[in-house]
């Protein structure tokens, strides 16, 4: 093995934790493969400790494997998402840059009337490109992304969530300017409910008060909520509201829109054959649809085809697969459910009119 820098020194400080983190790791694939996809490169709670041996004051009550898990867990320096990867929208970047981009870029001109916002909702249908918004945010003001999903949170880190919580604005403090996304907030601090139990009320509180630390601080941590279908933004806390200052509706994708996810997620994977008409045909009949879901489902198209005819999948050739055509398409329409009904549409924008930032 070709040991990377950063792992030679995680390992050698720590051989213990290294090991206990593969054993942690083996059913979790995602972790496994971030390992390996960066050459191990991983982080130890050494690394942010400064040249007195001491951890920054925000770290100091903050367990070191909880600090380390976020590190290479949830943080991610500076994604490679630009705007110019994102189809339309061009009214919510533009929103987006002045409001929240430049501040993180140019803190010292952001202050007095130009304080900038801490907390930014977007909200919409699921699968439009929101997730992608908070990456680009990230990448385009050179800040460190840190990504946590509500079901995460109130499942595989249950238990540990309100120290979670701490650790995670903890270290994006010390990796400012910093984006911290969080999917599905609406489900996190979702309004308070008589049969809510008390780790629920506990996770809401503390990220609550976290939250609040940003606003008065002069720290450069940006916490962006998602909100989408299931759990719409009506049932956000109040308090969570006032707290994510700007309110940005993401629709549904326009039909040029459609064709640019289409053709770009297809040419990603050297699958893109289709004319200009097969196009037009597809952005017709594709309102509403989560289109990354249907991208996914028609490119399977080929694959299902060679082994209705009987090839092994095992020895079909790359060469030999046929390009993704319109027929996969309107097979895919058929498996693949719009991801948001008329009502639900209905009800997004009835709540942009009353809370959304801009109409
Ligand atoms: P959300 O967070 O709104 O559920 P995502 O940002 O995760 O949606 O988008 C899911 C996928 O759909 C993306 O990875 C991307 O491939 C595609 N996609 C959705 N909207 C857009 C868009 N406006 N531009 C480019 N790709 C998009």
């Amino acid at each position: 093995w070709n040991i990377s820098e950063p792992l030679s020194r995680f390992f050698f400080v720590d051989q213990k934790i290294l090991y206990n983190r593969f054993w942690l790791n083996l059913g979790d694939f995602e972790t496994v493969g971030f390992a390996f996809n960066s050459s191990f490169d991983l982080y130890s709670v050494d690394m942010l400790r400064g040249p007195d041996g001491e951890l920054p004051a925000k770290l100091r009550s903050v367990e070191p494997y909880l600090i380390e898990r976020i590190t290479n867990e949830i943080m991610n320096k500076m994604p490679d998402v630009r705007w110019e990867d994102i189809a339309g929208l061009q009214y919510a970047k533009k929103c987006v840059t002045e409001m929240v981009v430049w501040p993180l870029l140019r803190p010292d001109i952001f202050k007095g009337c130009r304080s900038p916002e801490r907390g930014l909702l977007l909200f919409g249908p699921p699968g439009t490109g929101k997730t992608m918004i908070g990456k680009a945010i990230a990448g385009e003001a050179k800040a460190t992304f840190f990504y946590i999903s509500a079901s995460s949170v109130l499942g595989k880190w249950m238990g540990e969530s309100e120290k979670l919580v701490r650790a995670l604005f903890g270290v994006a403090s010390c990796h400012q300017p910093a984006v911290i996304f969080v999917d599905e907030i609406d489900s996190l601090l979702s309004r308070r409910s008589d049969g809510e139990h008390d780790i629920t009320r506990r996770i809401k509180t503390q990220f609550l008060i976290e939250m609040e630390g940003c606003d008065t601080g002069s720290e450069q941590i940006l916490v962006i909520g998602e909100a989408r279908a299931t759990n719409r933004p009506q049932d956000l806390d109040e308090a969570a509201r006032r707290r994510l200052t700007k309110r940005l509706y993401i629709p549904l994708p326009s039909s040029e829109a459609r064709a640019w996810i289409v053709r770009n997620l297809l040419e990603k994977d050297g699958l893109f054959k289709l004319s200009t008409e097969d196009i037009d045909s597809i952005c017709k009949s594709t309102e509403g649809s989560d289109m990354k879901n249907l991208v996914k489902d028609a490119s399977m198209g080929p694959l299902r085809e060679a082994f209705k005819q009987g090839i092994k999948i095992s020895k079909l050739k790359k060469e030999d697969m046929r390009a993704v055509t319109l027929q996969d398409f309107e097979n895919a329409l058929q498996e693949v459910r719009p991801s948001v009904s008329l009502n639900e549409l209905g009800s997004y924008e009835d709540w942009n009119n009353q809370f959304g930032s801009f109409s």
